[in-house]
């Protein structure tokens, strides 16, 4: 009881955010009025709160609409259970085993509707690892337990699209205006229950162009360690989010900032030392983020397509230099290139396929008969083979020849297609050919090994 007692009380000292008292701010002070909230999200709090339980928006959407920014998707917190929420709409299911939640459907929109969580202070001492970070976390709670529970007060805000008030318990509005990524609770604590906040603190930052306030960034610094006892999988999933947040350049710097790019992302870490790869990592973050601020697609796998292309680079060289052939050196590089890094980013295998036509394109551009470039043209994964080959030529000007001819392939019409094939004489020399006396003169050269 008294150590408990002791424990509370200290708690609130150092946690002076903590959710003891609920701020309620009028639309008239925040502006965000209900017609900003997605349809579907609407009907989903409307039904609850015509039922009698509360309802609001919560999270990152909230966050977002505050900064005149779109939110991503909507989701929603109530204190009814599942089930009485699955009821409640035609098309909802229960999903989660670890923590059961309801996904409600409408038209194509997911609204992800959850129970209010408890937090670790509630007596009911949540499981956690030798290292503090917690195991299972499913306890229902109330709205102020839920709002502690989570990372930073800017997060932590709830919207009521009834009486368009947003209810804040732990300073998440005042922060939000001065642009403050602020822990809930005690950084150290907290970041041991969870490492990969102090990723979602640097992803934030980078992403809402925010500062870390000095007491959530200061416990960083010692606790990177942590992030090796992450599971892969989650490391994977949130690495992506980073990556395809539109602001993956400033995100990787500010990871590097807080020395958490040897934790999360290890192969970044010597990828951006060396001087020739980070250039090409660059132009890659920097081609990705303008593809997801234009609202273009962008395929997890030739993202990692681009990251691993260095480490499967040097594989692939010392096989030639072994005696493989090119083709036999670059099937068995991308294999173990793959499985290398898989132990530490959980790529899932299902990308393997795509990953390697990418990359197994590459020396079949610098290939280049006639007959090889009309069949290359068609081939189902040109285009993709074709970008990467592009971000090569910016990363490294001595490819560009190579691919301005075929971005000029590319775009020619039959006719012009034939022309320029017939141009093609012999292949291009490639690494495997070098040793050659004398390379054949064709348009352009390229070392396809050699970024
Ligand atoms: P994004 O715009 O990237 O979706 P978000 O804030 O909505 O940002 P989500 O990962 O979708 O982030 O999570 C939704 C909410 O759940 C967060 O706003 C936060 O309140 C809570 N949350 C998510 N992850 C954690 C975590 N690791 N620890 C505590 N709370 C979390
Ligand atoms: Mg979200």
């Amino acid at each position: 009881m008294l150590k408990r007692f002791i424990k509370r009380l200290l708690g609130q000292q150092s946690n002076n955010n903590m959710a003891t008292r609920v701020t309620r701010i009028a639309v008239t002070d925040h502006g965000v009025t209900r017609e900003r909230i997605s349809p579907c999200a609407l009907q989903v709090t409307d039904t609850l709160q015509q039922q009698g339980y509360s309802a609001f928006v919560v999270g990152g959407a909230v966050r977002d609409l505050l900064i005149g920014a779109k939110p991503k998707d909507f989701d929603v917190v109530t204190n009814a259970t599942p089930e009485q929420i699955r009821q409640l709409f035609r098309r909802a299911h229960i999903i989660g085993r670890r923590f059961r939640l309801v996904h409600v459907l409408c038209g194509n929109e997911t609204i992800e509707v959850s129970t209010f969580r408890a937090n670790a202070h509630d007596g009911d001492e949540r499981p956690t690892d030798d290292n503090g970070r917690i195991l299972r976390d499913n306890v229902f709670g109330n709205q102020a337990s839920d709002a502690e529970r989570r990372d930073f007060t800017i997060n932590a805000l709830y919207y009521d699209p009834g009486s368009q008030e947003i209810w804040d318990y732990c300073g998440g509005f005042t922060d939000v205006r001065n642009k403050t990524i602020r822990m809930i609770g005690d950084p150290a604590t907290r970041y041991r229950e969870d490492p990969v906040r102090m990723l979602r603190g640097a992803r934030f930052a980078a992403k809402l162009e925010f500062h870390i306030d000095p007491m959530t960034r200061a416990p960083i610094a010692e606790l990177t360690d942590l992030l090796d006892n992450v599971p892969s999988a989650r490391l994977f999933d949130e690495m992506l989010k980073l990556l395809l947040s539109g602001h993956a350049q400033r995100a990787i710097h500010q990871l590097r900032a807080e020395g958490l790019h040897r934790g999360c992302l290890p192969m970044l870490d010597n990828l951006l030392e060396q001087e020739s790869s980070a250039q090409f990592i660059a132009a890659a973050l920097h081609n990705t983020d303008q593809r997801v601020q234009a609202g273009k697609p962008v395929s997890p796998a030739f993202l990692f397509a681009c990251l691993l292309w260095h480490p499967l680079q040097i594989v692939w060289q010392q096989r030639m230099d072994d005696g493989e052939t090119e083709q036999n050196a670059l099937f068995a590089a991308m294999e173990h290139t793959l499985e290398q890094h898989r132990s530490q980013i959980a790529i899932p295998r299902r990308m393997d396929g795509n990953i390697k036509e990418i990359w197994s394109l590459q020396p079949r551009f610098a290939q280049r008969s006639a007959g090889k470039a009309l069949r290359l043209v068609t081939h189902p994964r040109f285009r993709a083979g074709y970008d990467f080959l592009l971000l090569r030529a910016d990363a490294d000007s001595s490819l560009r020849p190579l691919s301005d001819w075929w971005t000029s392939f590319y775009e020619a019409d039959d006719a012009l297609r034939a022309n320029l094939a017939a141009g093609l004489t012999e292949p291009m020399p490639t690494k495997k050919r070098r040793r050659r006396k004398k390379p054949t003169v064709t348009p352009v050269a390229a070392e396809p090994v050699n970024e």
